[in-house]
Formats: structure tokens, sequence, C-alpha cells
């Protein structure tokens, strides 16, 4: 669907994906009718960003300590401290980072992404993750691809309808990988609360957006070929490998982290 607005232009007429969720982590970067749409999300919405990002938080620390020094984000969002590279570099201050999004706001915020530290880098590429090759040229100019890099999409799949075939999308990102590069996925799912979940999906649906919401069956279809690292495919609060445990607290996002044989 074109609306005539170019892609480089925020259009502050709808909701956008980028922008209700930077809403729910208490960001300033939303317009009304982003808030709007937040506002109408059952109260666990906020929450549930939260425990989303904290697990990326984990998985990145955990994945730069274990000696990944290079990150594809895709589905970045709006830059929130601490950010994916601010994680890594924590670990290990010579990560590199690309960043992508399709989202104008993303890139109107970009600079905050690329305030890395010395000894690493970080870019950022505006692209649609339904056009894979093209984040994977602009990728490959910045990452060495025939070292294993980490590739995460945190919330971004539900984005993607099975009209636009979401699994063939992953394999072809993860088909670029080097053996024991990672696999970083985490999805929302109607598993756990049906009816909030569909609030959720009609709130989305209202302003125009529509949300694919996986089962447990459908989201382990993401990591089909891929070795999926302990504890497995589980809710967000569930996942953890160094540091302290989180708490367990209910949560509508499965993540997994998987290495590429
Ligand atoms: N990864 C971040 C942000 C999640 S919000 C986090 O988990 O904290 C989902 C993000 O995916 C938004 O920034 C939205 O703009 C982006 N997005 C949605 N559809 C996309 C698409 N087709 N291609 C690229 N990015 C997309």
């Amino acid at each position: 669907m074109t609306t005539g607005i170019p892609k480089t232009q925020v259009d502050t007429s709808k909701p956008h994906p980028a922008r209700v969720y930077d809403c729910l982590l208490g960001g300033k970067d939303n317009y009304p009718v982003d808030r709007q749409v937040a506002r109408q999300l059952p109260e666990n919405s906020p929450r549930d960003a939260r425990l989303n990002r904290a697990f990326m938080h984990r998985a990145v620390a955990w994945l730069a300590e274990s000696g990944i020094d290079q990150f594809l984000d895709i589905g970045t969002g709006i830059p929130t401290e601490p950010n994916l590279h601010q994680v890594a570099q924590r670990a290990n201050p010579a990560c590199r980072v690309v960043y992508s999004d399709n989202d104008p706001i993303v890139l109107r915020h970009a600079e905050a992404l690329l305030i890395s530290t010395p000894e690493g880098a970080t870019d950022y590429i505006q692209a649609d993750v339904r056009e894979p090759e093209v984040i994977l040229q602009h990728a490959r100019s910045f990452l060495d691809f025939s070292r294993p890099v980490a590739l995460s999409l945190i919330a971004l799949m539900h984005f993607i309808p099975d009209g636009d075939d979401p699994y063939a999308i992953a394999r072809a990102l993860t088909d670029a990988l080097a053996p024991g590069s990672f696999f970083v996925l985490t999805q929302g799912t109607a598993d756990f609360h049906p009816d909030l979940a569909a609030t959720v999906s009609g709130t989305y649906k209202s302003g125009g957006i529509s949300l694919a919401l996986r089962s447990r069956e459908q989201v382990a279809r993401f990591f089909d070929g891929l070795d999926l690292e302990e504890p497995g495919l589980v809710r967000a609060t569930e996942w953890y490998r160094t540091g302290p445990a989180p708490e367990l607290e209910d949560c509508s996002f499965y993540v997994g982290v998987a290495r590429v044989p």
C-alpha cells in the first residue's frame, strides 16, 4: 500500500509500531495517534515490552561474553538505553553492530545508535526486513560474514504476516551466516492469554496494523535447521545464561537463541 508519503518522512496521521512500542517503554518519541493505541492496550503491555527488552539485554551480554563481536539487529526500534550495542560493547568494546529498521522515525533518531566505543563501530540502514538481500548487502560492507555474526529479530516478526512468508525471510538471513553464528528471536504469542491477545490484536488493527501472534509450534519453525541453545524456546523471563536469574514473571513473548551449525 502506498501512502504518497516518502519512505523517509514521518507520517503522524497513523500509528506506527515503533512509536507505540516507544510509548509502552515510557519514551517521548511518539504522537497522539500512537498514544491512543498504547492507551487502549491491556495494562500488562508496558511490562511485556520491558521484559522483552530485558531478555535482549541478557542474550546480547551472554553472546558478547561468549566471544561474538559482530551483531546485525533488524527491527531495532527507537533508541532506548541501553541499546544493543551498549550492552555488547560493555562486554567487549570492540563489538561492531549494524542496526536496521524500516520506520523513518528510527532513522531520525539513529544518531543515538551511532555513538560507539572508539574500539568498536555501529552503523544504521533504513530497510524493510522483507528485503533481506538489501540489508545483507549493506551489512556485508560493515561486518565480516566469514566469521560468526549474531542476527537478532526482537519483537519484529509479529509484524510480518504469514502472507509475507516470514519463515523464508528468516531463512534468507540465517543462510547468510557462518557456522558458529547465532539467531536471536522474540515473538508475541496468544498462547497464554488468548483474551488479552485478542484485545491487543484488535487495538492494533483499529490503528491499521495487523499483528501475527504465533503459537509455540509456529515460533519453533523459525528455528528449523538451527541448534537451539539452552533453555530452548521459552517465555522471555525464563531465558538467562549468566548473571542473576530474572524473576519468573508472566510474559507473552516467546524467545529463543539458536546456533548456526
Ligand atoms: N527490537 C526493538 C523494537 C521492537 S518494536 C525491541 O524489541 O525493543 C518493532 C520494530 O520493528 C519497530 O521499530 C518497527 O518499526 C520495526 N518494523 C516493523 N515492521 C518492519 C519491517 N517490515 N521491516 C523492518 N522493521 C520493521
